[in-house]
């Protein structure tokens, strides 16, 4: 039987468009998704929406327009997106299906029956931004840091879930697991969270009053109030894979991962892991959590209007560049910088000069020295047999960076073969080989290795790239190759069809002119 991968985006919240902090996110999971189906794991990716609360209310009231229909265009915004885009999910959840409604209020009646749920009287000071209650800690100047808005002063009586009595064994449990956040920084930042200093309550509000809110899920039982937008949201990811009766939640929810920004750590870390012991369920096996992506050196927001809309890099650059530039620039975990010149300059480097020039070089020469076939090889030489090693070297660096989830070092190693190989071409100089008496065996030797040595690049980028390396494997002779393509034995030496066909083609990368970016920019 094969291993299971489960992994999760966070949920949309459905007040805004898609931008790159959600492509990223999305991305990420779609990659770890891709790899793991091709390392021979059976895998379920989720995303979805997140439908409910105040916020959503407030969209709608500045629209004129109700709450549903609020939220079914952002839903389809968002699905449309990734539809566009080639995201490649095994569902898109919304918090307003039937089932995960239904789901919700089964969690809600178990804790609620199991003791760990009190309703008391509460006055604090209330973010409208953060639908939730604030502490003094949490304020800067009086202001909620991530809204800049003053919280407003509110007395409610509500239902609290008491995870005060977890906050123990979780720091246990981040303790001796200590890939269970990851990067180490959010795992201490969590730690220093549930120490006692740091003032975190340990009591969850986890109701509204119907009187103010009635967008969202009933408590089952209290019908004069809703459930609380974060408890409703963390629960589709058990909604997603059929909980609590469907014959494969166990194992996939044994494998559960989910990617997260770092603004939702708490959330995730905190509420989820007390949540899910309430019920009996263990928390996820790992929580991934990247750093946010900065426009110019400046973060990425609604009212700054720099959000870096994905539809439009597509429309400009291609998506596929795009999608390399967002999983090989930033270092997961720590903040990175946007800009259209750092992108460029790196789709120039990596992708027009290094991988597509290889790709046409190969396969120009494979044209006028080989009849556009994939050529028998002769006997492989000390520079071969380099080759060969390189592209079985870099396979245990890839899934090492993979399964700890450092993508940006994954396609480092990738394209230290792209490197490998080039550098190869020059030392062999078919183009000048070809032109000697009895060359002609080195030629087929060296181009057999290149197009070998391309296969082989193509299947290990196919997670990150997955049209680009469709097309390389095409054009290279290899159609297919990726349909039952499994690691490690695909990417074994010696899998290129000797006599295929081949098709040179345009350019896969044309470089990108610069200047003529910049002025079009002015
Ligand atoms: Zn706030």
């Amino acid at each position: 039987m094969s291993e299971n991968f489960y992994i999760t985006t966070p949920i949309y919240y459905v007040n805004a468009e898609p931008h790159i902090g959600h492509t990223y996110t999305t991305l990420i999971a779609d990659t770890l998704a891709r790899y793991h189906a091709l390392a021979g794991e059976s895998t379920f990716m989720l995303t979805g929406s997140d439908e409910h609360g105040e916020k959503v209310l407030e969209v709608a009231q500045q629209r004129g327009q109700t709450a549903e229909e609020v939220a079914e265009y952002y839903s389809t915004t968002f699905r449309e997106t990734w539809d566009k885009l080639g995201i490649r999910y095994d569902r898109f959840i919304r918090t307003t299906d039937p089932d995960h409604r239904a789901v919700v209020q089964g969690v809600l009646q178990a804790v609620y029956d199991a003791g760990h749920i009190e309703f008391q009287e509460y006055e604090g000071l209330y973010c409208v931004g953060c639908e939730r209650f604030l502490t003094d800690r949490d304020l800067e100047d009086g202001l909620c840091p991530d809204h800049e808005r003053a919280p407003e002063k509110r007395t409610e009586a509500n239902y609290f879930f008491k995870m005060g009595p977890h906050f123990s064994w979780l720091s246990e449990h981040i303790r001796e697991n200590p890939d269970f956040i990851r990067p180490e920084r959010y795992r201490n930042e969590v730690l220093s969270m549930l120490g006692e200093e740091s003032g975190l309550s340990g009591d969850l509000c986890i109701s509204r009053p119907k009187s103010r809110l009635e967008w969202g899920i009933e408590l089952p039982f209290d019908s004069g109030y809703v459930c609380y937008v974060w408890f409703d949201a963390l629960i589709n990811y058990l909604t997603g894979i059929g909980y609590p009766d469907s014959p494969q939640f166990e194992a996939l929810w044994a494998r559960a991962e989910h990617c997260l920004g770092k603004d939702i750590l708490k959330p995730h870390a905190v509420f989820w892991p007390c949540m899910l012991k309430a019920i009996g369920l263990a928390p996820p096996r790992h929580l991934n959590v990247h750093g946010f992506w900065n426009a110019d050196e400046r973060k990425v927001s609604k009212s700054l209007g720099n959000m870096i809309s994905p539809l439009t890099m597509k429309e400009k650059y291609g998506f596929e560049p795009f999608r390399y530039f967002l999983l090989r620039e930033m270092s997961f975990g720590t903040d990175s910088n946007f800009t259209e010149e750092l992108m460029v300059t790196r789709i120039n480097a990596d992708l027009a000069n290094n991988l597509g020039n290889l790709v046409s070089r190969t396969l120009n020469m494979v044209k006028r020295f080989t009849e556009g076939q994939v050529p028998e090889p002769g006997k492989p030489g000390e520079l071969e047999e380099e080759v060969a090693a390189k592209a079985q070297a870099i396979l245990p660096e890839i899934d090492a960076a993979m399964r700890s989830n450092r993508p940006h070092r994954a396609l480092e190693a990738l394209f230290g073969l792209v490197d490998t190989t080039n550098r190869y071409l020059e030392q062999r100089e078919p183009w000048k080989v070809a032109k000697l008496e009895g060359g002609e065996e080195s030629v087929r030797t060296t181009l057999y290795t290149c197009c070998e040595a391309l296969r082989i690049t193509a299947i290990l980028l196919s997670p990150f790239m997955p049209e680009t390396a469709e097309e390389i494997l095409r054009r290279a002779g290899q159609a297919g190759a990726l349909e039952k393509a499994r690691l490690p034995e695909s990417i074994a030496w010696g899998g290129a069809r000797v006599g295929a066909e081949t098709h040179k083609g345009q350019p896969l990368f044309p470089r990108i002119d610069l200047e003529a970016l910049a002025e079009s920019a002015e």
